[in-house]
């Protein structure tokens, strides 16, 4: 579970980074407002600690600038200001949760974990392209309303895909996502099940593009209007 962390306090970041390591977690840290959305460029995190007294860029801006660049990155903001309209605003502006300072590690860990299940689908079904739709509670794709018939390894890449509609993503990291337990898979096994996939989906507006040197994107054509 990779997170980025935006915290300019040195000595509750330092903690965070090694602590949160400890229970499994890889933190990459910035000190910056406005270092939090070059280094989503950057690499892809599962989620995002955000601190609200952020120089450079205010926390809030932050959040209001991801979303608005429809990022939908989980986002846990720190705040040190503990009141409850604070926290109202924060939630109505995008964050999916929120935790005060002082915070008990085990209550911020407790926290990511819920996030990060939400964010994979435990609660609502929330991953859809076009006409196409994944319920995560059931682990179905449909298509137009009607169950789409998937290999298992078809499946799961298809699921990877959806859950980045969107941004494109390399064979490698699709390879990563998906045989992770396996070793001997090379990165021509995600060509021929993304032929596979595009071949499932021919006949309707979801397709699979082949970006060139970035990887393949989920993407629906509009309903209407030339293709
Ligand atoms: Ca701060």
């Amino acid at each position: 579970m990779r997170l980025l962390l935006a915290e300019d306090e040195a000595a509750l970041a330092t903690w965070l980074v090694r602590a949160l390591a400890q229970s499994g977690f890889r933190v990459d840290w910035v000190d910056d407002g406005r270092m939090v959305r070059r280094s989503l460029r950057a690499t892809r995190y599962d989620a995002l600690i955000l601190d609200l007294g952020l120089p450079g860029l205010d926390g809030r801006e932050v959040l209001a600038d991801l979303r608005e660049a429809g990022e939908r990155l989980p986002v846990l903001v720190l705040t040190a200001r503990d009141s409850l309209m604070e926290r109202v605003g924060s939630l109505m502006e995008g964050a999916d949760d929120f935790l005060a300072k002082p915070f008990e590690l085990a209550e911020l860990e407790a926290r990511l974990l819920a996030l990060l299940r939400r964010a994979r689908g435990g609660d609502h079904p929330r991953f859809a392209c076009g006409p196409l739709h994944y319920d995560p509670g059931s682990r179905q794709f449909t298509l137009a309303h009607e169950p789409l018939a998937l290999t298992p390894r078809e499946h799961a890449v298809l699921r990877v895909l959806i859950q980045h509609s969107g941004e494109p993503l390399s064979k490698l990291e699709i390879l990563e996502r998906v045989f992770s337990d396996e070793q001997d898979v090379q990165p021509d096994a995600v060509e021929v099940l993304v032929h596979r996939l595009r071949k499932r989906l021919q006949d309707s507006p979801v397709q699979i593009r082949t970006l060139r040197g970035l990887g393949y994107l989920l993407e629906a054509r509009p309903a209407t209007g030339a293709a």
